[in-house]
């Protein structure tokens, strides 16, 4: 999680406490029902406060899931790289963090003459879990 502190908005505070304890990924939807109750009730409020957190490198956006997972690291808005382990099955998510990839994929763009913003990679497989019960 960040340490920096940052002043968040009702709205934003909401959505980045619930990833924070959820510790899984969560879809706009699945949001938007757990904080219903906490008075957001329309989609375009989750997603102005999602799209802010995911600016402030504190969210992270799977685009394979179609979802939301809070930052498990202080070090990923500096260079905007993150990545994620993924598992097709349970869909248990995992943050992998790696100075050598960040710095190996700014000398690739680089290479390709692109200056990065921003990248996230995902990998799919099967997690320990699911390898087990599948032998
Ligand atoms: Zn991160
Ligand atoms: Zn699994």
């Amino acid at each position: 999680m960040n340490t920096v502190s940052i002043e968040l908005t009702r709205n934003q505070k909401l959505v980045f406490d619930k990833l924070t304890r959820v510790n899984t990924p969560m879809t706009a939807y699945h949001l938007l029902e757990s904080l219903r109750d906490e008075g957001l009730r329309a989609p375009p409020q989750i997603y102005r406060a999602l799209e802010k957190l995911i600016t402030l490198g504190i969210v992270h956006r799977l685009d394979s899931l179609n979802a939301f997972v809070a930052c498990r690291h202080p070090s990923c808005e500096p260079h905007r790289v993150s990545a994620f382990a993924i598992c097709d099955q349970c869909q248990r998510v995992s943050e992998i963090s790696d100075p050598e990839l960040v710095k190996h994929l700014r000398a690739l763009a680089l290479e390709a003459g692109l200056t990065p913003r921003r990248s996230n990679i995902e990998l799919q497989g099967l997690c320990e879990v699911c390898q087990n019960e599948t032998l």
